[in-house]
């Protein structure tokens, strides 16, 4: 993956919210199931029953860090004139997160269901207040329904490559795009009526939701390069190759459910999961890449996940 040098970001797109999540509170992390307002994300309830207390988790108890301080200024940050801008990873996920919302800008609208509304993604650290509570880090990156918006503690790379072993880079326009699958999913009613569904187990309403978001991702990754910056002009990425989307399929692979379970040293109990197995989750992504087309992404249409 090589970004272009000379893109212009649009900085508006993403907020940096700091550290801590306004107040001091508890900082309880809010696993949600699939629907219903709660918080959708990419790895959500088992990465918190994984790490158990661990990564994130009550992080936030210190009222006095618990004040809103600000975060980066992202249009001095990430504009042209830094020469060494991508080598800060909030300049390269603004780039992911301008490259995932172009792209949907011209999808959507195939969908049939009217024009795309653009979000924004909020940088956190620690402790974030949003639509559907507090959260922290302890969840994972995760999408909001309530608020319609992208929350992300960039350290949960760290924690990808160390813990879950996907230490490519393109895990992490992966995971971007995954959480802007769920944004899709919000805008089209079907994470509203998956909320109906069963939240957990082999063929519930929550996997086939996660294994959307997947798909989602992929047809991303097939039209990323054909993405433009703000001026319209210049490309986002100059090159994606096929080690990219081995890296995606990787980090897939490695937060599915079957592998964490395996790999926090319990059974692999499929009643409980609530993403889809690893090998279901590069599936769907391969599928979305394989077809470039949303609409190949129906994962509830099938019993074949
Ligand atoms: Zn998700």
């Amino acid at each position: 993956m090589e970004l272009n040098e000379r893109a212009e970001l649009d900085t508006s797109q993403v907020n940096d919210r700091g550290r801590g999540g306004g107040g001091g509170g508890m900082g309880i992390p809010l696993p949600g199931g699939g629907g219903r307002g709660g918080l959708i994300g990419i790895v959500v309830a088992v990465l918190v029953a994984l790490l158990g207390g661990g990564f994130g988790l009550n992080a936030m108890t210190n009222g006095d860090e618990g004040g809103q301080a600000g975060g980066t200024d992202l249009e001095q940050l990430c504009s042209r004139e830094n020469t060494k801008r991508f080598d800060d990873v909030r300049c390269r996920n603004l780039l992911f997160v301008n490259s995932i919302q172009g792209y949907w800008e011209k999808a959507y609208p195939e969908l049939g269901k009217g024009k795309y509304e653009p979000t924004d993604t909020n940088y956190f650290q620690a402790a974030v207040n949003t639509g559907c509570g507090q959260a922290d880090s302890g969840v994972g990156p995760f999408y909001c329904p309530a608020d319609r918006q992208v929350y992300i503690d960039l350290s949960f790379y760290d924690e990808l490559a160390s813990r879950f072993g996907a230490k490519g880079e393109f895990a992490q326009p992966y995971v971007l795009a995954h959480e802007y699958g769920h944004h899709i999913q919000n805008l089209l009613g079907t994470n509203e009526k998956a909320g109906q569904g069963d939240q957990s187990g082999p063929r519930s309403a929550s996997v086939r939701l996660e294994l959307q978001a997947d798909c989602y991702a992929g047809a991303w990754a097939e039209h990323a390069t054909e993405s433009k910056d703000k001026t319209g002009q210049e490309p986002l990425f100059t090159s994606i190759t096929q080690t990219d989307i081995n890296e995606a399929l990787k980090a897939a692979e490695a937060i599915g459910d079957d592998s964490i379970q395996e790999r926090s040293g319990g059974q692999v109990n499929p009643d409980s999961f609530t993403h889809g197995t690893s090998a279901q989750r590069q599936r769907w992504f391969q599928q979305g890449f394989a077809s470039g087309d949303p609409k190949t992404c129906d994962t509830f249409a099938t019993d074949q996940l």
